[in-house]
């Protein structure tokens, strides 16, 4: 066999164990009654969310996660549900999972060009609890809490409320600027997580926004479908398709978030004709990988969710352990467009520093642009030639043959 064949076969191997459902186990909770550890209430009551409650259950924590958990109160909360919870490898530090989830005294590392509000949200709110940035859509704010905390959420400066933002959302004030600028067509529930909320609340707020005729689309922005499968219940569902189109966009970072209970609940929230999308975070020692995040996109589509974004991570305080290169996030794209289906393939997108809003980043598939010709690469490096006159129109006569450009 030759040695690029046992390569290929070495990552296809690699890839499809990453990509095998598994269920999340009950791990230090096998006591629990079944009944208690399917009620969603139950997991939030459980959470860990104390250095004595990590302690307990992994007992080699590193001194830098020690050292977090005791500051975490002072800078975003710790939180992680049980289900969670048991996707952390405790006997690995590394575990993808673990440095997501975990706090690291790497937190109160800040740089000069990190920020509080790295996005540029505050800025662009003209009430509190909505940002309207982009001209047809916005942002509201429903909650400041999760059903867990991730280390570098962009939002940190309120969610969880550890550095004391106070963030109370006036849902009445948010409907009625809604109300009064029709622009606005589609509206993006976040915090946050929407799906906190009892199902009549939400209902009552789904009612709203569905009353203002200008509101087209409605989507829900929640990490909740990953962290708390279990919130996903039938009447959830029944509450969500009354509001058609409303799509939901999860949050999931590598394959191993997406558990047989994860599946499952996707398969409901689908069922109920709700489009499912993903965004991912890019995350140094999580899913800066071509082969993950292949693994990743390949299994959401299993679970009938269409890969949206791969964010550029903000530059949020205290994240710089956690950030990797824009170089690598190109390459990895490299990796995926082409190389897998094209469903799979999501943007890569940079939150511009300061309030630009996402701006798209890609590799470069153009060599040249010329009065005649396109020069194109395709994900092979394999060069073409695509002709056109200067004014856009096709040629009708075929241009000069030009040497083959270099392969970049
Ligand atoms: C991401 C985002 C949106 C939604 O943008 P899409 O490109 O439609 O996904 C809207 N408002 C704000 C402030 C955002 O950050
Ligand atoms: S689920 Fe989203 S809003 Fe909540 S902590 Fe994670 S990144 Fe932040």
């Amino acid at each position: 066999m030759s040695s690029a064949n046992s390569d290929s076969d070495h990552h296809l191997n690699q890839l499809l164990k990453l990509k095998e459902f598994q269920p999340s186990g009950r791990g230090t909770w096998a006591d629990v009654a079944e009944a208690d550890w399917e009620d969603w209430r139950w997991q939030l009551k459980n959470r860990v969310s104390s250095l004595e409650g990590l302690q307990s259950r992994i007992p080699d924590l590193t001194p830098q996660e020690i050292e977090g958990a005791r500051l975490a109160d002072t800078k975003l909360a710790m939180a992680i549900t049980p289900h969670f919870f048991n996707l952390i490898d405790g006997n690995d530090p590394d575990c993808p999972i673990r440095r997501q989830m975990l706090p690291s005294v790497q937190e109160t590392e800040t740089a000069p060009w990190e920020m509080g509000d790295p996005c540029g949200e505050d800025s662009h709110s003209p009430v509190p609890g909505l940002v309207h940035r982009y001209p047809d859509r916005v942002l509201f704010l429903v909650t400041d809490r999760c059903a867990a905390y991730c280390r570098y959420c962009t939002r940190s400066r309120l969610v969880s409320n550890a550095l004391g933002y106070d963030f109370r959302p006036n849902f009445k004030e948010q409907i009625e600027y809604i109300r009064r600028t029709p622009a606005v067509r589609d509206v993006l529930l976040s915090g946050g997580d929407a799906l906190l909320l009892s199902d009549s609340k939400l209902r009552q707020l789904l009612t709203e926004l569905r009353s203002i005729p200008h509101v087209e689309f409605i989507r829900i922005g929640s990490r909740i479908p990953i962290f708390l499968p279990q919130r996903i219940t039938p009447e959830l569902c029944a509450v969500l398709k009354e509001f058609h189109p409303l799509f939901i966009s999860v949050h999931a970072n590598h394959p191993r978030e997406l558990t047989t209970e994860v599946r499952d609940g996707l398969a409901r929230l689908a069922d109920a004709g709700i489009p499912l999308g993903n965004q991912s975070v890019l995350l140094k020692g999580v899913n800066d990988d071509a082969v993950v995040m292949k693994a990743l996109v390949q299994k959401l589509l299993m679970c009938r969710v269409r890969p949206l974004y791969i964010y550029q991570c903000d530059l949020i305080n205290g994240s710089a352990h956690l950030r990797t290169s824009v170089r690598r996030g190109l390459e990895i794209m490299e990796q995926l467009r082409g190389h897998t289906t094209g469903y799979a393939v999501p943007q890569y997108v940079i939150d511009a520093p300061g309030g630009g809003g996402k701006v798209p980043v890609n590799p470069n598939y153009v060599l040249s642009h010329n009065a005649d010709r396109v020069v194109i690469r395709n994900f092979e490096g394999k060069v073409f030639e695509y002709p056109e006159a200067p004014d856009g129109t096709p040629l009708h006569s075929p241009p000069d043959t030009i040497e083959e450009p270099e392969l970049v």
